[in-house]
C-alpha cells in the first residue's frame, strides 16, 4: 500500500498532542522499537493484535499490525484510510482511541487504547444473557457515543456484540470503524453490515442516514437481555423477511421499560425511530442505569 500519499490525508488525533510525529517534522515517528511487545490479544482478518507497552513512559496499548499486501490484495486501502482518519478523530469514553500509526516496508500498525475486558461478544457468550442493570448501562452508553458520532456526521453502521471491546470497568467501546462513513452529507448508499443487524432500509438497498445505528442498538437491546437477536432465523432469506416486516416477538423475560424501549427503536420508518438522546431521558434507561465515566488517559509519547 502506498501509504506515502495517504499521509498527507491522514490527520490523527489532535488535541490531547498525542499525534505530534505525524505533524512536526523535527519529532520522529514511532517505530516498531519503540513498543515492547507482550501477549497476543487476538487475531483478525488482516493480522494480530498484541498487549504492547511504550518503551518510553510504560503506556500500556493494544498494537493492531496489518499486512499490506494482504490489504492491497483485498483492494481495502482506501477503506484503511478512511478506518484510521474516522477512528483517530473521536475522543469518547465508549470509543476505542486510535492513538497514532506508523508504518514500515511491510505492516501498518494501529497504536489502539487496550480494552482490558476484551469482547462483549465472548461475555454475552458466556453468560446467555445480561440483566436490566447491565444493558441499560450499555444502552446509555451507546446512546451517548451515538450523539457524538452523529454530531461529527459519523455513522459506525455496524454496531453489534463483535465490535464491541470492555474497559476496565466494563464500560462498552465502540471498535471496528472499518464500515463506518464520514460524509458532510450523512448520506450512502452501499449495503454493509451483518445480517442480523441489518436495517430494513439497507436491506432494501435505500438511501439510509444515521439512524441505522439507532436499528442496531435497538437489536443489541434484545439480543443483550434474551441471548439471540430479535429477526434470527434457519436462512438469511427468512431473516430479511422477518426484518422487513419487524416481525419480533418479546419472551416474557423482557421487561415492560425495555420492550417498550426496543420496539421504539425497532421502527421500519427511520424517521419514527427514538433519537440517541431520548434514549438517555427513557424511564427504563433512567432507571437501571448505573453507568461510571472513565477517567482519560493520553498517550504522551
Ligand atoms: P476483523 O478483522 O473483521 O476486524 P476482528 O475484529 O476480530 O475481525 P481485530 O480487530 O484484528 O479483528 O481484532 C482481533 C481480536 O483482538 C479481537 O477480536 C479482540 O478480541 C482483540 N482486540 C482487538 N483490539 C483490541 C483492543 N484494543 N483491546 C483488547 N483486545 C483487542
Ligand atoms: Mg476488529
Amino acid at each position: 500500500m502506498s501509504c506515502r500519499k495517504a499521509d498527507s490525508q491522514l490527520v490523527p488525533a489532535q488535541p490531547t498532542g498525542e499525534a505530534d510525529e505525524n505533524q512536526d517534522p523535527r519529532r520522529p515517528r514511532l517505530t516498531i522499537e519503540d513498543f515492547e511487545i507482550g501477549r497476543p490479544l487476538g487475531k483478525g482478518k488482516f493480522g494480530s493484535v498484541y498487549l504492547a507497552r511504550l518503551k518510553k513512559n510504560g503506556f500500556i496499548v493494544a498494537l493492531k499490525v496489518l499486512f499490506k499486501s494482504q490489504i492491497e490484495k483485498e483492494g481495502l486501502e482506501h477503506q484503511l484510510r478512511r478506518e484510521i482518519e474516522i477512528q483517530a478523530h473521536l475522543q469518547h469514553p465508549n470509543i476505542l482511541r486510535l492513538y497514532n500509526y506508523f508504518h514500515d516496508a511491510r505492516r501498518v500498525y494501529l497504536i489502539l487504547e487496550y480494552a482490558p475486558r476484551g469482547e462483549l461478544y465472548k461475555e454475552l457468550k458466556h453468560r446467555c444473557r445480561f440483566d436490566e442493570q447491565r444493558t441499560a448501562t450499555i444502552m446509555e452508553e451507546l446512546a451517548d457515543a451515538l450523539i457524538y458520532c452523529h454530531e461529527k456526521k459519523v455513522i459506525h453502521r455496524d454496531i453489534k456484540p463483535e465490535n464491541l471491546l470492555l474497559g476496565l470497568r466494563g464500560e462498552v467501546k465502540i471498535a471496528d470503524f472499518g464500515w463506518s462513513v464520514h460524509t458532510p452529507s450523512l448520506r450512502r448508499k452501499t449495503v454493509c453490515g451483518t445480517l442480523d443487524y441489518l436495517p430494513p432500509e439497507m436491506i432494501k438497498g435505500r438511501m439510509y442516514d444515521e439512524r441505522v445505528d439507532l436499528w442496531c442498538i435497538g437489536v443489541l437491546c434484545y439480543e443483550l437481555l434474551v441471548g439471540s437477536p430479535p429477526f434470527e432465523s434457519p436462512t438469511p432469506a427468512e431473516t430479511y423477511e422477518r426484518i422487513l416486516k419487524v416481525d419480533m416477538r418479546f419472551p416474557p423475560c423482557i421487561p415492560a421499560g425495555a420492550q417498550d424501549l426496543i420496539s421504539k427503536l425497532l421502527r421500519h420508518n427511520p424517521l419514527e425511530r427514538m433519537t440517541p438522546a431520548q434514549i438517555l431521558k427513557h424511564p427504563w434507561v433512567q432507571a437501571h442505569s448505573r453507568r461510571v465515566l472513565p477517567p482519560t488517559t493520553h498517550m504522551v509519547s
